[in-house]
């Protein structure tokens, strides 16, 4: 495959240039163009440059507002709302950040429930700008049907992803961001592309066999990781980003999406946890340090988001390599 060379300052020019160019104005391309960015810093592909396609096509049907303007509201004491105006995530996420460290210093904890956005990214980004706060967090989403719930053999639940992480000092937080499937729909799209097959167990094609074709499970459906115990915790999500704060299901989501290609309207919930407020008397970072180096001495093993984190130093000097036909579309769009 031809790969075409950028630094990480390229590449978000090129990005923000894209998508002002599509529709977006400059402080959501610019929140758009970060959050990709950061993927392909993080050789995270499934949701770096490979998504901007995705973006332009639904700025191009009207489907997303490249200008909204999040508002944000207090609901309670410690729970707090953004609507995201109907535009992407990042920008509504940028809003959202300090209310809610903010809000779970003062309370211990906070949740903070985003309505009417796009979500088409990496959940880690929105995790490491609380832990850099010192806070514990989660984050949930939901997508559009592509997995199959247990027992069943078509699309049901989106591939539901949700992260935790927890800060550390002088260090990158230990943050794990998982899709509820086998693997997210963007990596199966990837080894479909790029004519790689699958292990097996990942999915199904659309008469319910296991298949390690991409495309024949692209055609078919995912499956939870992890059986019927992957499922629930996809159900779990479902509850959370739908009935919880009133936006849409993923089944609801798919039947309201005019299926262009970019992301379905949906919402994300956070949490955010102060773990300096839940009553150690010992301090809760040094008692985590214990934690991580007692599993570290095991061989094998390393703490989730090292993987990414490492990839920093790679890429701040070398830059990304992306395929040249996704270079040459992404031209295409200016
Ligand atoms: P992976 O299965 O690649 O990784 C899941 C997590 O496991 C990562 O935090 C990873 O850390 C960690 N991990 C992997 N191997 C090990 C190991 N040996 N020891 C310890 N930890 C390990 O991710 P998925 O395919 O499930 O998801 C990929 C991305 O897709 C996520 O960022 C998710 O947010 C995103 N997504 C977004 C959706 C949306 O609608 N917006 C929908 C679905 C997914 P590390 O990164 O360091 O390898």
């Amino acid at each position: 495959m031809n790969e075409i060379n950028l630094s990480l300052s390229q590449a978000h020019d090129l990005a923000v240039r894209v998508l002002i160019h599509n529709g977006c104005n400059s402080e959501n391309a610019t929140s758009v163009a970060d959050t990709m960015i950061a993927a392909e810093r993080d050789i995270c592909h499934s949701h770096g440059l490979f998504r901007l396609p995705g973006y332009v096509a639904s700025l191009r049907s009207g489907k997303v507002n490249g200008n909204a303007k999040p508002r944000l509201e207090r609901l309670a004491p410690s729970v707090l709302r953004v609507d995201g105006d109907n535009g992407y995530a990042p920008l509504a996420l940028k809003t959202a950040r300090d209310p809610l460290a903010q809000c779970a210093t003062e309370n211990g904890i906070a949740a903070m429930s985003l309505i009417n956005i796009h979500h088409f990214s990496a959940l880690w980004v929105e995790i490491e700008s609380l832990t850099e706060k010192g806070l514990c967090a989660m984050a949930f989403t939901a997508y559009t049907p592509s997995v199959a719930p247990a027992g069943g053999t078509k699309p049901f639940y989106g591939t539901n992803p949700m992260a935790f992480g927890w800060p550390r000092a002088n260090q990158p937080p230990m943050v794990f961001d998982q899709a509820t499937a086998t693997q997210a729909r963007g990596e199966v799209m990837i080894a479909a592309r790029d004519g790689h097959t699958l292990p097996p167990g990942v999915g199904i094609d659309a008469r319910g066999n296991p298949t390690n074709d991409p495309q024949d499970v692209l055609d078919g459906c995912l499956l939870p990781f992890g059986g019927y115990k992957g499922a629930s915790i996809a159900l779990m999500i479902e509850l959370l980003v739908g009935p919880l704060i009133g936006e849409r299901c993923s089944f609801e989501a798919e039947a309201a999406d005019n299926h262009d290609g970019g992301p379905p309207r949906g919402g994300e919930v956070l949490i955010a946890i102060d773990p300096r407020r839940f009553g150690n008397t010992e301090d809760p970072y040094a008692h985590a340090e214990r934690l991580f180096t007692a599993l570290l001495e095991m061989d094998g093993t390393r703490l989730p988001g090292d993987r990414r984190t490492r990839n920093r130093e790679k890429t701040a000097t070398e830059g990304i390599a992306i395929p040249q036909s996704l270079h040459d579309r992404i031209q295409s769009f200016l």
